[in-house]
């Protein structure tokens, strides 16, 4: 009977603290109307059974047994959503309870009071249970209708716990059982206020862990109970009794805090071990990531501490390109995801991981099922969105962030488990996230990328700049032109040539500007379905003629019948001619200048199905490792008459295509140039039908070499 009063205490608190929560929210509001009426229709229960079968005490229970299944379903309904159950359902359990309470209140003015009738009493006993019954069907209808995998599993725990509750309740009436339903009505209540103030559903590990700690500060309360009460063999002293409770729940509520952390942590140490091991490896790994600097060092760990913890069957790490336009995986356990995710292509998933810092599949399955009356674009954003997590293979995504920006994410998954990541664990890799977070900040790769910002916008300056500069050039040309002796005139003194120097000067200076302002201005230029190797052949024919001098050999490996590409020829002329020219330079003594076409099978998934190659590759003087970097940047260059704007605009030129260019090179060993283009999958498609009627023995690259002079 004690236990009745435990479940009253209970009833109380954590209707009090589900309330106290948020008191705005209407499901908190009644889960605590529910609470507060099993807790004071338990309390009314233990005060009357020791009273006789008339008293106002039993009749109170009655009363307030009478208002449990309307409470009840208002509080599921509110809690699983409209279609749980369907409103009929509570208009009729509305009216039995009018009814019953019409009748109980009859009593107070009968002499022969209706509710000491045993009838009566057996029927008011038929309506509660099957009320309750119908909250309990309410969970097993949602259970059916839900189609994620993982609320599933956690709402059969809610609908087992609920059946069980219910059922030992009702036994508790039958006077040969054993009395088990305060127990579970004390635990269940405790177990729903959990799963309301976490705002999901908890998980088997996670229900287990709170309900062992939970009957461990019953059994403690009970004890305390129980010592209080052996003075109190006849239990007639009502008003100390009152006392003792009140001493015992002050008692559980000063301890309650401190012990049950205490609780929480020796059980998950003896029941979860597994759970308890993640937690020590993440600090240990927290604390040996301060020392880490470099992203090499960084990602093994990561990965080894992530897979010892035995939590992970597949984990990932993805870092952000130095141009920003992807995220590369540079390291993985378990299967090999997608290696490259485009920054355009998966916006959304990006900027939702930057934003919240963790996307999870369970959690966008909730958001899927709650817009899953409506078509249109929102729901079409998150089914890319699971698309994405799907391409990376995780169930749950970590934002590795910088200062805002999404420097990299980290990916897990854990397919022998069922369930997924608890939340305790997903705030755990939270912290991993963060710690790598700080890592790459004071790595190269963010000092590449601040360095790409401060670029971008200088040379935004610098466009500006240059237009400005080639005005007063023309006026100064202008000039000088015009006071140039005219032909035929005794020449100046030195005057004549001074002027020439100035035209000269003002030409080149005209040149780089203009150059310069081709690189800034982005032109795509006239594209159209290109032969790439004619394009190839006739610009080394052009170059040929020009360094007739030079004691290059060029060698052509051009692979014949590749698909054709969209491109503009002259602005491809103009790659392939900065990038030969280089290569000439590259060779003041002479060599050999091989120029190679062929076609590369994409990785990518989404993007171009091929890429076509043109690979120009030099025996020159090579690039030193630390001009490798610079390459690309505007005004980089080693000669003395160089602008440093040739591979700028290059480069430009390819992206502008949709490709990129490669470089590889040893100093003193030569580079080499790789230009990709990518290749449309009509053109590719026709081009492997093509390919399958050529014997293996055809497919030769046709080569052209020409000597040196
Ligand atoms: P520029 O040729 O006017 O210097 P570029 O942008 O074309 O400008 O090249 C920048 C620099 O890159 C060159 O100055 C040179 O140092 C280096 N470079 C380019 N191509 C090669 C090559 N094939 N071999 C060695 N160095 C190269």
């Amino acid at each position: 009977m004690l236990s009745a009063l435990v479940a009253a205490i209970v009833g109380l608190a954590v209707g009090g603290a589900v309330l106290l929560r948020d008191p705005r929210r209407s499901v908190h509001v009644l889960f605590a109307t529910f609470a507060f009426n099993v807790a004071v229709q338990r309390l009314l229960h233990f005060l009357g059974s020791t009273q006789e079968s008339g008293s106002l005490l039993r009749w109170a229970a009655m009363l307030a047994a009478v208002s449990l299944p309307a409470t009840a379903q208002r509080f599921f309904r509110a809690f699983l959503g409209d279609e749980a159950g369907p409103p009929p359902m509570s208009r009729i359990t509305l009216a039995g309870a009018v009814v019953l309470y019409l009748a109980l209140l009859s009593s107070l003015f009968l002499t022969t009071p209706v509710h000491t009738n045993q009838w009566f009493y057996l029927g008011l006993l038929t309506y509660v249970f099957l009320g309750l019954y119908l909250s309990v069907y309410y969970l097993y209808r949602r259970y059916r209708r839900t189609p994620s995998r993982v609320e599933k599993i956690r709402l059969l725990y809610l609908l087992i716990g609920g059946l069980a509750t219910v059922t030992a309740a009702a036994l508790d009436l039958v006077p040969w059982m054993p009395s088990l339903g305060n127990i579970l009505i004390t635990i269940y209540l405790y177990f729903l206020s959990q799963t309301l103030v976490r705002y999901r559903l908890l998980d088997l590990n996670e229900l287990l862990g709170r309900m062992v700690v939970l009957a461990a500060l019953a059994s403690i309360a009970t004890l305390i109970f129980g010592l209080l009460l052996i003075k109190l063999v006849d239990l007639n002293e009502i008003g100390l009794l009152f006392l003792n409770a009140l001493i015992a729940s002050t008692a559980i509520i000063i301890v309650f805090e401190p012990l049950r952390a205490l609780l929480e942590r020796v059980v998950n140490r003896w029941m979860f071990q597994e759970k308890y091991e993640l937690f020590r490896r993440i600090e240990s790994l927290r604390t040996d990531l301060m020392n880490v600097i470099d992203v090499r060092d960084l990602v093994p760990r990561v990965l080894s501490a992530l897979e010892d913890s035995r939590r992970v069957t597949h984990a990932s790490m993805y870092i952000v390109d130095p141009d920003g336009s992807a995220y590369d995986l540079i390291g993985h356990v378990g299967p090999r995801p997608e290696g490259r995710i485009d920054a355009v292509a998966h916006r959304g998933f990006l900027e939702r991981l930057r934003r919240a810092g963790v996307v999870s599949v369970e959690g966008l399955e909730r958001e899927l099922l709650a817009l899953r009356n409506r078509q249109g674009e929102e729901r079409e954003a998150l089914l890319l969105v699971v698309r994405a997590l799907e391409l990376v293979n995780g169930s749950v995504v970590l934002a590795i962030l910088g200062e805002e920006q999404l420097l990299g994410m980290l990916v897990l998954r854990d397919e022998r488990l069922r369930e997924a990541y608890s939340s305790e664990e997903i705030e755990l890799f939270r912290s991993v996230a963060a710690s790598i977070g700080v890592t790459l900040q004071n790595s190269q790769i963010y000092e590449r990328m601040k360095e790409r910002d401060r670029l971008a916008a200088l040379g935004q300056m610098a466009a500006g700049l240059a237009h400005e500069i080639r005005n007063p050039l023309g006026s100064i040309k202008g000039a000088a032109q015009y006071l140039q002796p005219v032909e035929g005139q005794q020449p100046e003194g030195s005057t004549r040539e001074f002027l020439g120097i100035i035209v000269e000067e003002v030409d080149r200076l005209n040149k780089i500007v203009s150059q310069f302002l081709d690189y800034a201005r982005p032109y795509r230029g006239e594209q159209s379905p290109l032969d790439v190797n004619d394009v190839v052949r006739k610009t080394l024919n052009l170059i040929e003629r020009e360094r007739s001098g030079s004691h290059v050999e060029i060698v052509m490996n051009l692979l014949d019948g590749l698909p054709p590409v969209r491109a503009d020829a002259q602005q491809l002329r103009q790659v392939i001619l900065n990038l030969t020219l280089n290569a000439f330079d590259a060779m003041p003594q002479g060599g050999r200048l091989q120029v190679t076409t062929s076609l590369r099978r994409s990785t990518r998934r989404g993007a171009a199905a091929a890429f076509l190659e043109i690979r120009i590759r030099d025996d020159g003087i090579g690039i030193p490792l630390a001009d490798l970097r610079n390459l690309f940047i505007p005004f980089f260059t080693t000669k003395e008459k160089g602008t440093g704007l040739g591979l700028p605009i290059s480069q430009r030129i390819i992206e502008n295509h949709g490709g990129t260019i490669e470089v590889r090179s040893q100093p003193g060993s030569g580079a080499t140039f790789t230009v990709l283009l990518p290749v449309e999958a009509d053109a590719y498609a026709s081009y492997a039908e093509a390919r399958k009627s050529v014997p293996p023995g055809m497919r030769k690259p046709t080569s052209a070499t020409v000597s040196p002079k």
